[in-house]
This record gives structure tokens, C-alpha cells and sequence, in this order.
């Protein structure tokens, strides 16, 4: 059986850092529709045509894109022992189409965490972050600088990223549309027993071994 496990929590919460600690934890697969639609942006796809401008007026993409996206995602092979889904959903019709897809495939939403976090911190948060260019390794300005300045830790490579969405008014926008359209999935898991919540501003070490205790301690393969 699989196990699907839903991160929610605003932009900068943390989802995507403990999206792929819990990827290697358990062996799932993380789906970031976010990293989906900057790969669709960068590859030029219709789909990335469609998506650039809204993204970068830190607007939500239309649902109807993102739950095709996922929906074909899902009937991948890496995806079969189950999924983290980072950043999906997003509104409430992706919360109720992603639940009608597991159905359709047997599965379901084991597990919805929602990060907590505190606003006031994000905006800092998220306006210093970058990623090694090569390995996708995060980092952030003055929470986790690379060891050495310039080199990146996991791989030694010397070019970072930033992302364009992550300036200060762009990432006001993102947690007004976080507000406006995303919290309101909050209550939808909640009437159905599914929502756990997690202290997302505790140091990442911690983040992570509460998540593992609300996910329990499935060894990979055994789900
Ligand atoms: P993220 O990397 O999750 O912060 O997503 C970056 C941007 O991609 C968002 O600000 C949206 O413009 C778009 N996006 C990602 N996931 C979704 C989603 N599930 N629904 C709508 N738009 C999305």
C-alpha cells in the first residue's frame, strides 16, 4: 500500500526542505508543483508559457493546469509506494480533485500536516534564500550560508539561483493568496479527520522528527 502525506503552510514554511527529508525517510516521492511549473517555464512547454507571468505576479496557476499536472504525475512509476505533495493543493477544487484521483486509484490522503509557522518571519525567510544551480542543494543568507562562501556544500559547485518569485513584494502577494485561496483547504481536511499540525518555526531537526512521529516509522518498502 502507499502512503500519500499532504504538507501545507504558507510560503516559506518549510515544505519543500522537509518534502525531501521525508522523500529519503520513507521513499516516497516528492511532488513539488511548484518545481514542476518552473521546469514547464524553463523548458518553454505550453503549460510554462501559460504559468510564467502568473508566477511571477505571485498568483495561483489555474487549477485546471495543475490538477492535469499532477493527475499524470501520479500515473508515473516512482510515484506508485506514494507522494509528499509540496504546494498541492492549493484550493480547495485541487483538495477535492486530488482526493477523487486516489479514490480512482485506490489510494487516499493518509496524512495532512500543516506547518505553522510565523508570518512576520517569512518574509525574511524566503526573500534570502537560494539553491546550489547544479545540485539544488537550499541555502539562505543568513540562516544557512554555505560553509565555505560561494562553494556549495554538498557539491562543490561555485553558481547559485535565486528564484524570481522570491523578492519581498512578490512573496506579499504569494501569502495574500495564500490567505485568500489556500487556508480555506485547512477547514476541508479538518471536517474529515485529517489535519495534524506541526510547530514549523522549531529548528529544521526538529520539524522533521514530528513530522516522522505523525507519519510513524514505516521502514521504505513496508507501506
Ligand atoms: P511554490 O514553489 O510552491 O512556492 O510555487 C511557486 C508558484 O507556482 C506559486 O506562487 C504559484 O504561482 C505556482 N503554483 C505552484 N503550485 C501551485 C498550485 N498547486 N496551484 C496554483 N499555482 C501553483
Amino acid at each position: 500500500m502507499a502512503i500519500n502525506i499532504v504538507l501545507l503552510g504558507p510560503p516559506g514554511a518549510g515544505k519543500g526542505t522537509q518534502a525531501k527529508r521525508l522523500e529519503a525517510r520513507y521513499g516516497l516521492v516528492q511532488l513539488s508543483t511548484g518545481d514542476m511549473l518552473r521546469a514547464a517555464v524553463a523548458a518553454g512547454t505550453a503549460t510554462g508559457l501559460r504559468a510564467k507571468a502568473v508566477m511571477e505576479a505571485g498568483k495561483l496557476v489555474d487549477d485546471e493546469i495543475l490538477i492535469a499536472m499532477i493527475s499524470d504525475r501520479l500515473g508515473q512509476a516512482d510515484a506508485r509506494r506514494g507522494a509528499i505533495f509540496d504546494g498541492f493543493p492549493r484550493t480547495v477544487p485541487q483538495a477535492e480533485a486530488l482526493d477523487r484521483l486516489l479514490v480512482s486509484m485506490g489510494r487516499r490522503v493518509d496524512h495532512v500536516i500543516e506547518l505553522q509557522v510565523d508570518e512576520a518571519a517569512l518574509v525574511e525567510r524566503i526573500s534570502g534564500r537560494f539553491t546550489c544551480k547544479s545540485c539544488g542543494a537550499g541555502y539562505h543568507d543568513r540562516f544557512q550560508p554555505p560553509r565555505v562562501a560561494g562553494i556549495c556544500d554538498a557539491c562543490g559547485a561555485s553558481e547559485f539561483v535565486r528564484r524570481a518569485d522570491d523578492n519581498a513584494d512578490t512573496v506579499r502577494r504569494r501569502l495574500a493568496e495564500y490567505h485568500a485561496k489556500t487556508a480555506p483547504i485547512l477547514p476541508y481536511y479538518r471536517a474529515r479527520g485529517r489535519l495534524r499540525g506541526v510547530d514549523g518555526m522549531a529548528d529544521m531537526d526538529r520539524v522533521t522528527a514530528e513530522l516522522e512521529a505523525v507519519v510513524g516509522s514505516l521502514p521504505p518498502g513496508a507501506a
